[in-house]
Order: structure tokens, then sequence, then C-alpha cells
């Protein structure tokens, strides 16, 4: 038994896909519903691939709205580090189910997280049929190096046991709050258990010149003087990479996500030099970042700031087109996030049904539609793994999860 969709639009041609076992088993003109199958009739509604959050802290919904519009290093330590230090399994479970229950919604079905208690993120995403890279983040600036190992070894274990839809990761906060000895350990993890690293990195002109006057490298050279660049290292937000920098972050193999609304909500003065990592040939994917900092999970809106940045910055219209922005928002350019795979028989049946008669995509093209015109309310049935999570812009339980997720953030002092 399986899940048959009929009557969708793909590259301008009417299709059906059949789905088994999580993976698509027939896609094209004529595929029909076999007996048993749970069917969908699209009425002509595009399909296309889900979108894939390379870099986000799911469970910051809580802190939605709180932000109070300062500047990151304040804003972490007066807002965020404090009312973090309080926070249990249970916040961590209901911020990460409304995260996901606003990416399903807005047709992200992959995400990359950083947080506290990683392991109730991961136990969300599962509940709500999406899938995840967990880890938990990795600070030592207090001095506590020791505790901060076992934590990493402890989340990689329990992390490793939860299923098909978690993988875990390695995630050092950034190379501010991490030691040069901790990260060539995590380096060292990394490569030994095949898990990959997921740090923020140049995410401001500051700390470029505190790595410069410490180390004597800029960060992304300082990273791998440690052994920490490589093809499983994922760096977020990467705005003050120079092209010295974005030449080796290729020659290593590593990719870069960036998450320019919170880059511009946070003000941090600079724009992903998109250009420049496209010709250096860098695998790069698309973030929200925290709702703390951006505040929505909505891809498709960040999807839009992200090309209108590039285009701003370069002042030219030609700095990026329209279908190489939705690939990167769809992971097709950084293989290593696990998202991007076409629509073909073999692969996982991830897809969207956009809505047939939705205003925004009813003339021109669709990759140019989806960039500057759609937000996520165009995305009528999200399907991951074969099982469908929203159809008809329904999310089941949706009242339930933002009530709960309210109560945890009430009990924070966040609401
Ligand atoms: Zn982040």
């Amino acid at each position: 038994m399986g899940l048959t969709v009929t009557g969708a639009v793909l590259d301008g041609e009417t299709v059906g896909v059949r789905c088994e076992d999580g993976r698509i088993a027939a896609i094209g003109p004529g595929v029909e519903a076999a007996p048993g199958d749970e069917a969908i009739a699209a009425g002509a509604a595009p399909l296309v691939a889900p979108l894939l959050n390379g870099h986000t802290h799911a469970a910051m919904t809580l802190f939605r709205g709180s932000g109070g519009d300062l500047p990151l290093m304040p804003w972490l330590e007066e807002r965020i580090w404090p009312v973090e230090a309080k926070l249990d399994d249970e916040d961590v479970y209901w911020g990460a189910r409304l995260a996901c229950a606003e990416m399903v919604r807005t047709g992200t079905t992959r995400f990359w997280d950083m947080y506290w208690h990683p392991e109730a993120t991961a136990r969300a995403v599962a509940d709500a049929g999406i899938a995840a890279t967990v880890g938990a983040p990795l600070f030592d600036h207090d001095g506590n190096g020791e505790g901060m190992r076992e934590r990493a070894l402890a989340s990689l274990d329990h992390l490793a046991e939860l299923g098909p839809a978690i993988a875990p990761a390695l995630a050092p906060h950034s190379i501010y709050t991490v030691s040069e000895d901790s990260l060539r350990w995590i380096a060292t993890l990394s490569a030994e258990r095949e898990v990959p690293i997921h740090i923020h990195l140049a995410e401001t002109e500051r700390e470029v010149a505190d790595c410069v006057a410490a180390h004597g490298l800029r960060p992304a050279a300082y990273l791998d003087s440690l052994g920490a660049l490589g093809e499983r290292t994922v760096l977020a937000h990467g705005v003050w990479l120079d092209r010295a920098e974005l030449e080796l972050i290729a020659a290593r193999g590593c990719t870069v996500v960036t998450n320019p609304v919170a880059n511009m909500k946070l003000a941090v003065g600079g724009v992903f030099p998109y250009p420049a990592a496209r010709a250096a040939g860098v695998a790069v994917g698309l973030g929200s970042d925290g709702a703390g900092s951006n505040d929505s999970l909505d891809l498709l809106a960040d999807l839009k700031a992200f090309a209108l940045a590039q285009k701003h910055a370069a002042a030219s219209p030609a700095a990026i087109a329209a279908g190489e922005a939705w690939a990167v928002a769809t992971g097709a350019q950084a293989p290593l996030l696990g998202g991007g795979e076409r629509l073909t028989v073999g692969a996982p049946a991830d897809f969207l049904l956009l809505r047939p008669d939705a205003p925004e995509l009813g003339i021109g093209e669709l990759a140019s539609n989806l960039v500057y015109a759609a937000s996520g309310a165009v995305v009528d049935t999200t399907v991951a793994a074969g099982r469908v999570l929203m159809r008809g812009g329904e999310l089941p339980g949706m009242d339930g999860i933002v009530a709960r997720a309210r109560e945890r953030a009430r009990r924070l002092g966040l609401a």
C-alpha cells in the first residue's frame, strides 16, 4: 500500500507520482494508483521539491518576538543565554514542534539544527514526520572543556538511536565560544565517527578581527589549521569570508549555509559573497537561523531576501538567476545537506503540491514566481517520506501545538 498523486503538473507536464516505502516508485504521465493506495487528485497543482533549511535552532520559536532590536552579542548575552539556562526537555520539545509545524506548512521537510536538549528536538522532528540533522551546541568558554566533551559524546550516542529521520552532528557554537583544543578534538571525533560538524562562522566583522588578533589567521584558515574543514563541515553564515577563504572552503569540500534574513535583522553589516562562493565552487544552502533572530521559518520568504540581497550587493540583477536561487533553497547546490534530489524513481518521496489557484503562481515562470512572488502560503500539500503531513493547507493538531508551545514560553517568562 502506498500513496499516489495524480493530475499534478511537473515542468509543464501532467504527471502522477506513486510512493512506496518512503521512496518514489513511479513518476510520469499515466501513473495510476495501485489497489489500496491512499490517492490524492492534485487538480493541476504544481509539483515541486520541498525546501531544505540548512541552519536553524528550531526550539527558538519560544523566543520569537523577544529580540529587543539588540545587536548580536548583547542579544545573546542579555536576552538569550540567561533564559536558555532554564530550558528543559519539554520546553525544547514544544518549541521544536511549533517550528516543525511551521516548516511543514511552508514546505520545508528537512533541516539542520543546533540546540540544547537535542534529543527533545529529535523527538519533535520524528513526531512531526519530517527529518533533521541535529546537534547539541558545544561551548567551553566557561572553561569546562571536559564537561563539553562528555555532553558531545553522550548526545551523539543518544541521537544515533532515534531512527532514520534523525542524523547526529557535532555542533560547536563558534570559534569564539569553543577553545582551540576543543575544536581540534571535535574535528578528530567528526572524522572518527563520520558525523558532520555544524558551526557558525564569519557572522560578524568583529569575529574576523578577533580571530586574526588571537590566531593570526582569518576564521576559515583558523578552522582549517585545526583540521575542522572537511567534506562533512557545514559553516553557517560566512558573511565575512574573503576570496582566499572561499577557495580554501571549496578545496576542502565544505558547505556554507547563508542566513540572509537573520543577518539583516541582526544588522551584521554585510552580505554573504554568493557570486564569489559560486565562482570558487563552494556548495551553498539556505537557512533561516533560529526564530529568535529571524523571526520566521518560512524559507520561501527568506529565499526572496537571499536573491534580493545578492542582486543589491552586486549592483546587478544578473547576480543570481531565479532557478539557481530555487536550487539553493532546495539543497540541490549542497549535497551534504541531504535534500535537493530530483523527483525521480528511487528518490525519497518528499515533495510539495502548490495551490493551483494561488494568485502568485498564476502567470509567468514558476521558478521566478516561487522566488519573488510566493510565500509559504502557496504550499497546499506537504509529503515527506511518502506520508501526507499537510493537505489543503490544513495541518492536523496545529491549535494544540501552538497552545502547548505558548505555555512553555510563559513558563520561561517569554510570552
Ligand atoms: Zn544560528
